[in-house]
């Protein structure tokens, strides 16, 4: 089963990115649960933590199919002892909206390394972020989106992602989103069928399906291996749409949300449907 969907906005309350998602015939959705580009928010209350339950429960979404992201602030391989302070207490905070939400998964992206650390002392770092907020919650895994690389932003190579999964001490808590611009932006081919599904291949012995958690699709306005962060919509950039075909084809994903953040959000529900429309059981 292809758990398909798109990042909706939660604006007005959790609760009503449910009602979006179900708009655009969705089986899957990512949101943010506070703003994304503001460090501090009111905590989540009773009222909105009950809406957003029943609207799952009342529209079938189980947490699995949920893929929230964390802001986009956060860095938490900073070089910095504030920063890096600061960025693991608003984690803890995302990871705890969503226990109460009764969410699962939360997605985020690594970190910098502002060119003040080396590469590796920034992935240890990321790495003891991760066990300190797994150590404080229960029950929501870390969720690790592969990068494109741009600036100093680490995760775009696989191997990144292979060396934080391994300091992280609980692997039962700890998984990957692949975004496709961001993996095509990085250097990983997914223009035809047989370079799409070496890319899988490379991830699948790099990182590991078992850790595959979640799914961005999304085209690229970007160059392929630009390191250029520049998402488009299904068909309209640089990866074309045999990626796509290729990726709803593949076994190998299964089960996890797949979500567009592509740049239309008016033609999501089309995108939605041409994507189910590809998956074939054979
Ligand atoms: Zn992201
Ligand atoms: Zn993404």
């Amino acid at each position: 089963m292809k758990y398909l969907g798109a990042h909706v906005s939660a604006a007005g309350g959790p609760d009503q990115a449910v009602l979006r998602a179900v708009e655009i015939g969705a089986d899957a959705f990512a949101l943010f649960t506070k703003n994304q580009r503001q460090w501090r928010a009111k905590p989540l209350d009773d009222t909105t933590i009950e809406a957003f339950r029943s609207a799952c429960k009342k529209h079938g979404f189980a947490p699995g199919q949920i893929l929230p992201h964390d802001s986009y602030l956060i860095n938490l391989g900073h070089p910095d002892r504030e920063g890096l302070a600061k960025s693991r207490a608003a984690f803890l905070d995302e990871m705890q909206r969503c226990e109460q939400l009764g969410l699962t998964l939360l997605n985020f992206h690594p970190g910098s390394h502002l060119k003040k650390i080396s590469e590796s002392e920034c992935l240890t770092r990321i790495a003891d972020s991760i066990n300190h907020s797994l150590a404080e919650t229960q029950g929501v895994v870390a969720v690790i989106e592969n990068t494109a690389g741009q600036g100093t932003n680490l995760g775009w190579h696989f191997e990144h992602l292979a060396e934080i999964i391994e300091q992280v001490d609980d692997k039962s808590r700890i998984g990957v989103c692949i975004d496709t611009c961001h993996a095509f932006a990085a250097g990983y081919d997914l223009r035809t069928p047989e370079v799409c599904t070496a890319t899988l291949d490379e991830f699948d012995k790099v990182v590991g399906f078992k850790y595959l958690r979640g799914m961005h699709l999304n085209d690229a306005k970007s160059e392929y291996a630009s390191r250029v962060d520049r998402h488009h919509s299904l068909g309209q950039g640089n990866i074309g749409l045999d990626a796509f075909t290729t990726l709803m084809r593949d076994p190998r994903i299964d089960e996890i949300p797949m979500v567009l953040e592509t740049i239309e959000p008016e033609i999501w529900a089309e995108e939605i449907a041409w994507l189910r429309a590809q998956v074939r059981d054979d």
